[in-house]
């Protein structure tokens, strides 16, 4: 039980710049809002290209003395984070109700998810390890190193502000990196300032934590571009990673990236499959945090045998869902992000139509709530089957048997997660591995998330994999060290 003993954070009008708190020197101003009603939660000062600087400067000179520490120093900090989640954690989901427009249950979801990439985090100053491995040179011992990379770029997305923000900096800071962070637009809270709050509650050390709210346009490019960084860690929209990709690797640079992206989740209904048991999954997978979710189930499909019965038993369990406030426990769907994205929506629905699709239900959108939309007859080249939907609509595709099932579950750009259910787990295992993904679940939802498995995709949905040994390898440099114990014969 999380107990709030301690008062609340404050001052989240401020940037945080090697280690204190001061005013952005922009001429713009972040202004956040409540996606549910309007409200104005803070106004931030943006930052400078000139902070930007300051930010990095702070990352380098922090980051060489942190690198010495001890292991159990920098598992310490790590640890007492988790504490401090802990304690904060009424005060954290309430800021992700009102700040991302999490439903309860996701803020909670989040929350968790959140937790256990610390407390993994902790645990990585003891596991990274070298290696050593033989040589064909007599007299030769060569040495793997794995040593932490410098200062770490992040950028994170507003969806899952909190955990896609501390999935990167926990492991950075734990394995001796420092990072310069640039939160999402919408939520400069809960995917940075707040985090940072935490950090420099459990006492990390000045400069190692930078967060810089400001305009893409400002500070977008800058931060990639930075010499003081040679690894960024981007996650968010495919468009807007391949940018981010082409800067980090571009003009006068050549840096690693980690590229998280969209998605378009297929999840597949064989046969053999308990219906109820898909059809609650179908509607978890779909309809949490507003299909605002990269993985969350874009494209269902379902074998012709239980086609109808499916969409029946869909439909009448989607007609039960409470949209409306998130803070509301009975909520299931909240508000979408801002109102350009309700506008895609729109755009997806007319499109949906236009292309033949049959509109089995939908509502009116009020402000940013948006009601689910159901479609059937929808097929697979169709825009709301082939593209990210980010929202709650969703079209049910009819496949004529198993491999046609598999053939439209891999007819997409992305390969980020995907799901498949059927009683027949070798089937289940067999149609799995056909899929071209990072991630299949047998049986349950496209949306999971372990702190000690690799996630990530493949294709359009980006490059590098996160948690566990995975995110051990991603945030550390190798470094081959070879030691010649007797003097080498030349040929020349
Ligand atoms: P987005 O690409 O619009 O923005 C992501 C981040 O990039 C934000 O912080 C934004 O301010 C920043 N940004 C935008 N332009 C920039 C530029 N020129 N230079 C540097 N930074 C820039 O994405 P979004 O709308 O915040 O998030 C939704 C998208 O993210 C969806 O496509 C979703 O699938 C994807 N996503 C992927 C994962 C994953 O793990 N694969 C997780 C969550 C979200």
């Amino acid at each position: 039980m999380s107990t709030n003993t301690t008062s609340a954070y404050s001052d989240f009008h401020l940037q945080f710049i090697a280690g204190e708190w001061q005013t952005g020197k922009d001429d713009s101003t972040n202004n956040n809002t409540n996606p549910y009603n309007g409200d104005t939660l803070v106004e931030i000062q943006q930052a400078t290209k000139d902070q930007l600087n300051k930010a990095y400067d702070a990352a380098t000179q922090a980051q060489e003395t942190w690198a010495k520490q001890t292991p159990a120093e920098r598992s310490a900090v790590l640890y007492k984070v988790v504490n401090i989640l802990d304690q904060r954690q009424e005060e954290i989901v309430d800021w992700l109700i009102k700040e991302s427009g999490s439903t309860r249950i996701k803020a909670m979801v989040e929350f968790g998810a959140t937790r256990a990439i610390t407390l993994e985090a902790a645990t990585f100053p003891n596991r990274v390890h070298g290696e050593i491995r033989p040589s064909n040179t007599p007299g030769k011992e060569n040495f793997i190193y794995r040593e932490p990379i410098g200062v770490v770029a992040v950028i994170s997305p507003w969806n899952f502000p909190l955990h896609l923000t501390q999935r990167s900096i926990a492991p950075a800071l734990a394995l001796g990196n420092a990072v310069v962070l640039k939160p999402a637009s919408d939520t400069p809270v809960t995917g940075g300032l707040l985090l940072a709050k935490v950090f420099e509650e459990a006492g990390l050390p000045k400069g190692l934590l930078n967060v810089v709210v400001g305009s893409g346009s400002e500070i977008g490019d800058a931060i990639v571009e930075h010499k003081a960084s040679s690894f960024v860690s981007f996650t968010g929209s495919t468009s807007v990673g391949k940018h981010i990709g082409e800067l980090a690797n571009g003009g006068e640079h050549i840096k690693q990236v980690a590229l998280e992206l969209g998605g378009n989740s297929p999840f597949v209904v064989l046969k053999d499959a308990d219906i109820d048991q898909a059809v609650k999954a179908a509607v978890f997978g779909k309809f949490l945090h507003q299909g605002q979710i990269c993985m969350a189930i874009n494209r269902i499909i379902v074998e012709n045998e239980v086609y109808d019965e499916f969409v029946e038993r869909f439909l009448s369990h989607v007609k039960t869902l409470q949209v409306g406030d998130p803070n509301d426990q009975g909520t299931a769907i909240g508000p979408i992000i801002n109102e350009k994205q309700v506008q895609s929506l729109r755009d997806k629905i007319d499109e949906a139509q236009k292309e033949g699709a049959k509109m089995l239900l939908s509502g009116e959108i009020n402000g940013q709530l948006v009601p689910p939309h159901v479609f059937t007859e929808v097929t697979r080249e169709m825009d709301i089957a082939y593209n990210e939907i980010f929202g709650p609509l969703i079209g049910i595709i009819r496949a004529k048997n198993e491999e046609d099932a598999l053939s439209i579950a891999n007819d997409s750009m992305y390969g980020l997660s995907s799901a498949v259910f059927t009683a027949d787990m070798q089937k289940g295992l067999r149609f799995a591995r056909g899929i071209r993904a990072g991630m299949t679940h047998i049986n349950d939802i496209p949306v999971n998330d372990e702190s000690n498995v690799a996630f990530g995709g493949e294709k359009n949905s980006g490059i590098g994999r996160f948690n566990g040994e995975w995110v051990l390898e991603e945030f550390t440099r190798t470094h081959w060290i070879s030691m010649q114990n007797e003097p080498r014969e030349y040929p020349f």
